[in-house]
């Protein structure tokens, strides 16, 4: 099919119109971009079962990835880069009148996860397939992805995510693989020969259907797989035939309920609602997935007492942590081993990572709704904790107060940080900063124990979907410059600053930017009308809306710069034009009073002429990884202001320096790194210390109403959210009012503004001198190869996981290529 240019145009005339049944000039667009993608995936199905068979016949160690969500974005493009076969595709669609770039925007972007973590996941998947290393992943095919956010006056509406109505072309539904997945009802005991045997009845079924997702790795014949379980209703236990209307009601009861379980994606970051729905979400995770690995390693004659030397499983933050009763009870109801063996095979074989310090964000289910949904698994999380809590009693007889701190079930609550943490043999934390809190203050008792668990892996993100495929003009430029060898090896980056003082290249790169500049302005004025200036600062704050990363911080000097501007109107300044984008959980108030305040600052600097060519203000709509790769190969500043030792990691940040943005940030998570990597000169730094904040949080001492007091610039931009300035958005903008100085600021955004506006009237110094900017710009490229997630996956697989890459695990066969 993709053999020659010539093969490849009849295969898809051919394909189009006999599946359409009409001429090729009568089809969609996005018929077209289905036909080229369902080509793709028939392509890549020989390697998908060579590498399998490889797998198999190594008998390769391998890890299972298991994560509630998964952004995996856009998918064309980058296999079609992955398989050498772009250019191809391209030139021939051309020949028959078709634009690549324009069936690529057919195609949708599944909003299977709601930020960072779902992303991580997905580039993780990308670097396993690339390093030829065996791993697969597990997820949940939710029928609505996260929202689509819609704004309407200035506020977020959100529209269900129905990403799948006009099918998915990467996805393969697998039936045969079914697994059944058991709720609710009442687990009985029975001592035959004085061994215990649980017994689980009245339970209600759920059918777990897996749908497989080909993970294309870079040019190397590997195809990795992910699984998402979709939850489908079983109606064996129903007399069709012989219904009542009451057991009919009940049918459709059990199919509602059932069919909720892969219905919405719960963002991570809304509480309270969904409680039981959520639960029964994880537990249907991990339960399919953990029944379809051992049935799989079974298959293979594995041992199942060998598990940890064959399978690696990782659990991607607390969600799937309900796998680690689950691998227990697989191993003891239905497998036969005693406790002690179980628990030494579950301790080695699984391992997880930490993604946040926020409290409300550290997962606590209620003991009683746990019972009800899960007795059996309630009964081994309790047994796990009796156990757990009697060695510490050996370790540390009389310290109540430490092993009620520690507890995996305290306060009516199963605390499932620390289900992970202490089912888990590696706890590991995104940054450096990010696991020295963990390990100091978060989870010190933890550390206390065990410390030889916790280690650090600084997250990173995939240079192939971020630069190669993203910004194909910078990869191109660099790529004429240095060689394709970062591709494969993106620590080759660093070889640009060979042409560090080359003004002609430095001229080009200036040229690249201004190009994506342009290409981003007239999406912006196509979608919203409103004209922006590429030769102004593209400034970009762009992630979940959330109080910790302070868009209001943003916000804020925006409207000073404004205010500053009507006050003093021939005031010179560099045009700037600030560009936000991200999605507030629903529940969230306080997020969605930030959208609204920045479109009415916004309203007010669009509208007025006098700052006119200075200053614009832009949110765009429904934040995903599309538009991320819209702005951000066109950012020159990258806005990483989250109040310190509250950002794990953060992953946008290292987007943005791979695409040459300049940060201007704070010193968290890896932006520590990123400053390390790049020097102090070439990052503006501003704000808080995380020590600063810690201490702040443990002893007070700050008083946001004496900064009110102190600098005029703050009631300047303050007084007019409360004083009828604007002339909606009232409530909203009280309760911000409110939250900065009732409740005394609590990410303090107030005690970081002075330091933040000097570090801007330092970013737009820098900015004047292009030949200095240029070169900064390229420093961060430059440097940014560490943070390919190459590097970070390499660390995993070595430390943690102890899998290596199939080609240096023995002898095997090349695979052949289906088209060659
Ligand atoms: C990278 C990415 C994120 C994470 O961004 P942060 O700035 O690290 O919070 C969230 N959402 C999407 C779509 C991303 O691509």
């Amino acid at each position: 099919m993709f053999r020659d240019k010539e093969s490849f145009k009849q295969a898809f005339q051919e394909r189009l119109e006999s599946f359409y049944g009409k001429s090729l000039t009568e089809t969609t667009q996005l018929e077209r971009y289905s036909t080229l993608a369902n080509m793709v995936r028939e392509h890549v199905s020989t390697d998908w079962i060579q590498t399998n068979r490889l797998y198999k016949k190594t008998g390769a160690k391998k890890v299972y990835y298991i994560s509630m969500e998964f952004l995996m974005g856009r998918l064309l493009r980058s296999y079609l880069i992955h398989l050498g076969i772009y250019d191809l595709c391209a030139e021939g669609l051309e020949d028959l009148g078709i634009s690549l770039r324009a069936l690529e925007e057919e195609e949708r972007d599944p909003g299977l996860g709601s930020g960072g973590l779902g992303r991580l996941a997905a580039d993780f998947l990308d670097s396993m397939a690339a390093l030829k290393l065996p791993g697969h992943a597990y997820g949940i095919r939710y029928r609505n992805g996260l929202f689509e956010q819609k704004i309407v006056d200035g506020y977020q509406v959100e529209v269900p995510d129905y990403w799948l109505q006009e099918g998915y072309d990467w996805e393969v539904r697998r039936f045969d693989r079914s697994v059944e997945v058991h709720f609710g009802g009442k687990v009985w005991m029975e001592k035959v020969r004085g061994r215990l045997f649980f017994h689980h009845e009245g339970y209600e079924s759920v059918l777990a259907v897996p749908y497989y997702v080909p993970i294309v790795g870079y040019r190397n014949k590997i195809v990795n797989t992910l699984r998402l379980w979709s939850a489908e209703s079983i109606f064996k236990e129903f007399n069709i035939n012989a219904l009542s209307e009451r057991d009919y009601t009940r049918m459709m009861d059990y199919k509602r309920s059932t069919e909720a379980i892969s219905g919405f994606l719960y963002p991570a970051d809304s509480t309270l609602s969904g409680k039981i729905l959520r639960i029964k979400q994880q537990y249907f995770l991990v339960s399919a997935s953990l029944q379809d690995l051992i049935k799989r390693y079974k298959r293979m004659g594995g041992d199942l007492r060998r598990l940890p030397e064959k399978i690696a499983i990782h659990i991607n933050d607390t969600h799937p942590s309900l796998a680690i009763p689950e691998m227990m009870r697989i191993l003891m109801d239905e497998e036969g081993f005693g406790w002690e063996e179980a628990w030494n095979l579950t301790v080695q074989t699984f391992s997880y990572t930490n993604h946040t310090i926020l409290a409300e964000a550290l997962e606590k289910w209620p003991i009683d709704m746990i019972q009800k949904l899960l007795p059996r698994i309630y009964m081994i999380i309790h047994e796990i904790n009796e156990r757990f809590c009697q060695d510490l009693w050996k370790k540390h007889p009389g310290d109540w107060d430490r092993i009620h701190q520690m507890a995996v079930e305290a306060d009516g609550q199963v605390k499932m940080a620390h289900l992970a943490i202490v089912g888990s043999h590696s706890v590991n934390g995104v940054s450096e900063i990010h696991t020295d809190i963990l390990k100091e203050k978060v989870m010190n008792l933890f550390y206390q124990e065990t410390p030889q668990k916790f280690n650090n892996k600084t997250n990173g993100i995939s240079h192939r979907r971020w630069l190669l495929t993203a910004n194909p003009r910078l990869s191109r430029l660099i790529s004429e410059q240095i060689g394709g060898g970062w591709i494969e090896n993106p620590l080759g980056l660093n070889r640009l600053l060979d042409v560090l003082d080359n003004c002609s290249f430095l001229d080009e790169l200036q040229k690249v930017k201004r190009k994506n500049k342009e290409e981003l302005s007239s999406y912006v004025k196509r979608k919203y009308g409103i004209p922006i200036d590429p030769a102004s600062i593209f400034d970009a704050h762009i992630k979940r809306i959330h109080a910790y990363k302070r868009q209001l911080l943003n916000i804020l000097h925006v409207f000073y710069l404004y205010l500053r501007l009507k006050e003093e109107p021939n005031r010179e300044m560099v045009p700037h034009t600030f560009l936000f984008a991200g999605k507030a959980a629903p529940n969230y108030y306080y997020a969605k009073a930030i959208i609204k305040l920045i479109h009415s600052v916004a309203d007010l600097v669009n509208r007025d002429p006098t700052v006119k060519d200075r200053l614009k203000v832009i949110f765009l709509e429904n934040y995903g990884v599309t538009l991320a790769e819209r702005i951000i190969p066109a950012a020159d500043v990258s806005e990483q202001i989250s109040t310190a030792s509250q950002e794990a990691s953060g992953t946008g940040n290292m987007k943005f320096m791979m695409n040459g943005a300049i940060t201007i940030g704070t010193l968290d998570g890896a932006n520590v790194e990123i400053l390390e990597a790049v020097g102090e000169e070439n990052l503006f730094l501003f704000g808080l210390k995380a020590e600063e904040v810690l201490e702040y949080y443990a002893r007070g001492g700050y008083q946001a109403r004496e900064l009110y007091r102190k600098d005029d610039r703050i009631p300047m931009v303050l007084e007019p959210l409360v004083s009828g300035f604007f002339h909606s958005g009232y409530e909203e903008f009280h309760a911000l009012y409110h939250s900065l100085i009732t409740d005394n600021d609590p990410f303090f955004v107030l005690k970081d503004f002075d330091s933040y506006v000097s570090a801007h009237e330092r970013l737009e110094k820098a900015y004047l001198d292009r030949d200095r900017w240029n070169r900064m710009s390229l420093i961060q490229i430059a440097q940014s190869g560490r943070f390919s997630s190459d590097g970070t996956i390499r660390k995993y697989a070595d430390e943690i996981w102890e899998i290596r890459s199939i080609e240096e695990s023995g002898q095997i066969d090349q695979p052949t290529r289906s088209d060659s």
